[in-house]
């Protein structure tokens, strides 16, 4: 991936409504709410708090769009032109939309310069490339019949994100729902819902037509429960908690919807002393303190073989020491607030469980600062698998280090956990890179190296952490319906 210095960008707010068959609309309740800038606790606007008006809206111009608008009927080559539009218009506004990101979420402006956003413009792209690729079969039925089969969009989707990657989130919901010919409601988190309103006005301005994206800002319970119900949605797609997912999937079965959930995670990283230590240091680092840690795949889980568990720890301790946190928006901050309130409040009390669970506690812990949701990057040593900083996902930059001595052991320890999103191995033995990789029990595993995402490598979890995979082609056929078509010959 490219990096570039971002440029020092004074974001602008420009869209607080809600996005409704192509016009800008205030909530019908008149009502908002405030979307505050982490680093400062200030708000930064007030946003269109939508409910179930909104959302009825929001669907009637979604269904309109897809039963008799032009999207589904359009050539499919032509959405994926308008699909690429999209993605130039973002690329053109990037530092812009970099910092606006930073500023909502709190993270830093290179992150979202560097990953958040090439990653946005490169998975609209990879799905632009699917929209006239996507195929039906013939069958070689018995008797004089000429069966097929066609691919058509599952329909209205509604799309619910959380607030860590709000703009990728964005991108990894619109591409493969665009592609298929869907219409799409869609609610951003009520913490992070500035870059998603941003980037349905440039798909307004790329020629996606009124209706194809809605976005109704506002709250779970509210506005993301109203998508849940509605009986003109056919799907939903959600990003966040388990709990949540719970509470969604048992709604959605009312009526018969589609689903797929990404959820949490408690990743195991596992370092054997055979590794590249530079590499698995450095790696496991990132894995973890990447994004604040509030990543769903976040190595959070560090297995270290007990030759190297010391010299791991130490390393640690010290790029910890030299991380730069500060206010995201500066280009040489590395690390950033976590995203509200509620975020620092938890994680604060994972680091007084860890403290009375018996883990040691090497570096932070303390809150940074004293403005700001900052949590100082926090190593706990000395973790053992059933404490709660071993078993929890806690979406802060805390890395819990377990030791471990027999390559026999690790697999099952790796396991124990209702978690399976993601796993990473760290050896120079390719073999038993291969064989950890076949028994984990993850959606994505990466050896030697940590975070790598493809638009077209499917992602998603195992057990608790997911239905279904996002990216690729598996993510497209979460969008798509199989019809058979079988005609007489005689
Ligand atoms: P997180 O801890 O990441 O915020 P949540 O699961 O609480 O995870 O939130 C993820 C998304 O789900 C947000 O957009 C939130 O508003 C939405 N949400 C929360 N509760 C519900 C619900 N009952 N129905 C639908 N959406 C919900």
């Amino acid at each position: 991936m490219a990096t570039m210095a971002p440029k020092q960008t004074r974001p602008q707010v420009r869209q607080t409504q809600c996005f409704i068959g192509g016009k800008w609309l205030p909530a019908a309740s008149g009502k908002t709410f405030d979307t505050i800038n982490p680093a400062t606790e200030e708000v930064i606007a007030e946003v269109a708090e939508g409910d179930a008006d909104d959302v009825d809206a929001a669907v009637d111009a979604a269904r309109e769009a897809f039963d008799r608008g032009p999207w589904s009927t359009m050539d499919a080559r032509d959405r994926g032109r308008l699909m690429n539009k999209l993605a130039d218009l973002i690329e053109a506004e990037i530092d812009e939309l970099a910092a606006l990101e930073s500023l909502d979420n709190g993270k830093p402006i290179r992150d979202a310069r560097n990953a958040d956003f090439p990653l946005v413009v490169d998975c609209l792209r990879y799905y632009a490339g699917w929209a006239d690729k996507i195929h039906g079969q013939t069958i070689p039925v018995r008797g004089d019949y000429f069966c097929y089969t066609r691919r058509e969009p599952v329909g209205v989707v509604g799309q619910i994100i959380p607030w860590n990657f709000p703009a990728l989130m964005t991108a990894w919901k619109w591409g493969p729902a665009l592609a298929a010919g869907c219409t799409i409601v869609m609610k951003p988190a009520e913490q992070t819902p500035l870059t998603c309103l941003r980037m349905a006005r440039l798909a307004q301005k790329a020629g996606i037509p009124d209706g194809v994206i809605n976005v109704v800002p506002g709250y779970g319970p509210t506005a993301g429960a109203s998508i849940v119900r509605h009986p003109g949605v056919d799907k939903i797609a959600f990003t966040g908690e388990g709990s949540t997912a719970k509470i969604i999937q048992r709604e959605a079965t009312e009526t018969m919807k589609r689903t797929t959930f990404e959820l949490g995670g408690k990743s195991p990283n596992v370092i054997f002393a055979d590794a590249d230590m530079n590499a698995a240091i450095a790696g496991a680092h990132f894995g973890l303190y990447f994004n604040q840690g509030q990543c769903c795949c976040a190595g959070s889980r560090v297995f270290v073989q007990d030759k190297v568990y010391d010299q791991f720890c130490e390393q640690i301790v010290k790029r910890n020491g030299q991380r730069r946190l500060g206010d995201p928006l500066d280009p040489q901050t590395e690390q950033g607030p976590q995203v509200d309130q509620a975020q620092f409040d938890k994680i604060m009390k994972y680091v007084e469980y860890g403290k009375q669970d018996g883990a040691k506690c090497l570096t932070g812990g303390k809150r940074f600062g004293s403005k700001g949701y900052y949590v100082e990057p926090t190593l706990f040593a000395d973790v053992t698998d059933d404490m709660r900083i071993a078993t929890d996902e806690i979406f802060g930059p805390v890395m819990s280090v377990l030791k471990f001595s027999d390559v026999d052991e690790i697999v099952d320890r790796a396991n124990n956990t209702e978690f399976g999103l993601a796993a990473a191995v760290w050896t120079r033995d390719i073999a038993k890179a291969h064989r950890f990789a076949a028994k984990v029990r993850a959606g994505t595993v990466w050896v030697n190296c940590y975070d790598v995402f493809d638009a077209g490598a499917p992602f998603g979890g195992f057990k608790q952490s997911g239905i279904g995979r996002e990216l690729g082609e598996a993510g497209l056929a979460n969008y798509t319906e199989s019809k058979t078509v079988t005609v007489s010959m005689t």
